[in-house]
């Protein structure tokens, strides 16, 4: 487990797509009901470089829809998994 400071720390939540494979009665259908592809790599990647240059440390929460249904989702694993001042969390049914 890593300890995090949390003077300057910067926390984003960021809805990454609306589709998800399930249809839980509860949930509106603007959660799962849309695309798996909402942003592309191109602009996620160009984001996230603005994001870890201009603010020094933090943590980016995932969620959706399903994020593991979002094609990109690896290749920003390893891009936080590349930098050590910036933590990956996801919310998901982890029904993929
Ligand atoms: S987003 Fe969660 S609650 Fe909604 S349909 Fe999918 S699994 Fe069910």
């Amino acid at each position: 487990m890593k300890k995090i400071e949390v003077e300057n720390y910067n926390m984003i939540l960021w809805t990454v797509n609306d589709y998800c494979p399930f249809q839980c009665w509860y949930c509106p259908e603007t959660t799962w009901g849309g695309s798996k592809d909402t942003y592309s790599w191109e602009a996620t990647d160009k984001f996230l470089d603005k994001l870890f240059n201009h603010f020094g440390k933090g943590y980016v929460e995932m969620s959706g829809g399903e994020p593991t249904q979002w094609p990109h989702i690896h290749k920003v694993a390893k891009k936080f998994k590349d930098n050590p001042d910036w933590n990956l969390g996801l919310i998901s049914n982890l029904g993929k």
